[in-house]
């Protein structure tokens, strides 16, 4: 069974997450504060993925995600947050989290967002297509067996949504993608975020790819459209 972490300090949030999402078939870890989660992640780690609320006494969510992405670059990270709380997206996103939804959500939202996490790490139909193992385009080489990807023969650390985007740019090199395109693509066809998710992580992946993240060669913005993947 595929298992699913929850933080989250009010128990009336925390028991709508879990209903739901155990009646969706996942089994559910609680946790109401950030040490706690730790804790349980230490304790399971079989875990697939971690839903983390921001506000919280003690550590923040956002810390809890920064500590977890130290140790783990594949669990998929989910940051929850309130309506006021719009300025923690990038923030949260930045620290390593794979996507956000705003509170409150509904049942239907809620499953839909973690199906689709799980399915961008490779669960699911799409994983037993055949595929080329290896796709070489120097300095990069995305290794499709092991997901990992080499920059001049350096392994660079990514989280699976990350991954996915670099694998999307590479099966397009030199073709100009939209933000819904990518969307569409890495999130799958019925997510409930905006494209401005896709900006937060090419930002992220400039970082890990580029020479220079503010002067970038590899991905290029195609203004008023979305990115190119540009190599030789
Ligand atoms: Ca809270």
């Amino acid at each position: 069974m595929k298992k699913v972490l929850v933080l989250e300090d009010e128990s009336s949030i925390r028991g709508f997450i879990v209903i739901n999402l155990e009646r969706a078939g996942y089994e559910v870890v609680e946790a109401e504060s950030g040490e706690e989660a730790l804790e349980k992640l230490a304790a399971n780690p079989d875990t697939r993925a971690v839903l983390l609320d921001i506000m919280l006494p003690g550590i923040d969510g956002i810390e809890v995600c920064r500590r977890i992405r130290l140790s783990d670059p594949h669990i998929g990270i989910i940051m929850l947050s309130a309506r006021s709380q719009e300025m923690d997206k990038v923030t949260g996103l930045m620290s390593g989290a794979d996507d956000y939804m705003t509170k409150p959500f509904s049942p239907a939202e809620l499953t839909a967002r973690v199906d689709a996490l799980l399915r961008r790490m490779g669960d699911g139909a799409a994983a037993a297509e055949p595929k080329p193992e290896e796709l070489v385009q120097p300095p990069f080489r995305l290794n499709q067996t092991n997901r990992t990807l080499e920059k001049n023969g350096e392994r660079v650390k990514l989280t699976q949504v990350e991954y996915a985007i670099v694998k999307l740019f590479m099966e397009n090199k030199g073709k100009a993608l939209s933000r819904e395109e990518i969307l569409d693509t890495v999130w799958g066809h019925g997510y409930f975020g905006e494209p401005k998710i896709v900006d937060v992580n090419v930002r992220r992946l400039r970082i890990k790819l580029e020479d220079e993240a503010q002067d970038p060669k590899y991905i290029l913005t195609v203004w008023g459209y979305g990115y190119k993947w540009n190599v030789e």
